[in-house]
């Protein structure tokens, strides 16, 4: 078996992430509109109906935007935890299945980790996906790096990882002050330099690739982040890139 994943599209407007154990196909977060996943899907030669699962890491807009629509549409399970559920605007979705962000679950032949992170929203958790055997967690969508989280993370074999923006640009930038302190606060997102530490901290060397997301359209740019992350791990830039925000990303084994 092996863990296979594509990234649908990551930044500040839109997240989607598919992972591929054995047969099983899960869609994490649908932060575009049900159309333009089934477009995005479409091109890699998937059909929504092949979905397993769609699972949710917490009900922003750039997360949810395409759940209700998709369920309603294909009729695949939702997993999502209570809180989550709660502060969903559409709740019409044909089967709900609700976790608790500490606990283990299997959907086919994935086994999914759910891991609480801190951020402003009601329960909101990431995943990682393993095969038994083979690791990939998303860890976004996060103000600070929690010690839980970064021993979780230890030993993974790939990671999306939020580098959502560069604290000069932010700084300088049109945001106004409250809505800046919510992004760098502890409970908004990872900066460059905050994604930067924790990849030094947990680069080892099963580590097979590092994905960045999660960018900020204003605050950050490809380069920005890659640079500060590359600049402080061991093997460089090789193994790291930035994901797109619109666009459908390679397919990537975890071997
Ligand atoms: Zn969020
Ligand atoms: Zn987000």
């Amino acid at each position: 078996m092996s863990v296979q994943l594509v990234s649908l599209g990551s930044g500040s407007n839109g997240n989607a992430t598919l992972v591929r154990v054995r047969d099983t196909l899960l869609l994490i977060d649908a932060g575009f509109s049900a159309k333009i996943i089934c477009q995005r899907l479409e091109s890699i030669g998937i059909s929504p109906n092949d979905l397993a699962a769609i699972l949710v890491s917490h009900e922003h807009s750039d997360h949810v935007k395409g759940v209700p629509v998709m369920a309603r549409k294909f009729g695949m399970p939702v997993w999502l935890t209570h809180g989550t559920y709660r502060r969903l605007k559409d709740k019409n979705m044909p089967v709900v299945e609700h976790f608790h962000p500490h606990g283990s679950f299997c959907i086919g032949d994935a086994k999914v980790t759910p891991f609480p992170i801190p951020h402003d929203a009601a329960e909101p958790c990431q995943f990682i996906v393993s095969d038994g055997r083979r690791r990939f967690a998303i860890a976004t969508d996060m103000g600070c790096v929690t010690p839980y989280i970064s021993e979780l993370l230890e030993g993974v074999d790939a990671l999306l990882l939020e580098a959502n923006y560069d604290g000069q640009m932010l700084r300088n930038g049109v945001y106004p002050y409250a809505l800046q302190s919510r992004i760098d606060g502890r409970y908004g997102h990872l900066s460059n330099e905050q994604s930067a530490d924790l990849a030094a901290s947990i680069e080892h060397p099963g580590l097979q690739k590092l994905f960045l997301g999660h960018l900020s359209e204003n605050n950050n740019t490809p380069d920005s982040a890659l640079d500060s992350v590359a600049n402080r791990l061991r093997r460089g830039a090789d193994d790291v890139c930035v994901l797109k925000r619109a666009s459908v990303s390679d397919w990537f084994e975890v071997v």
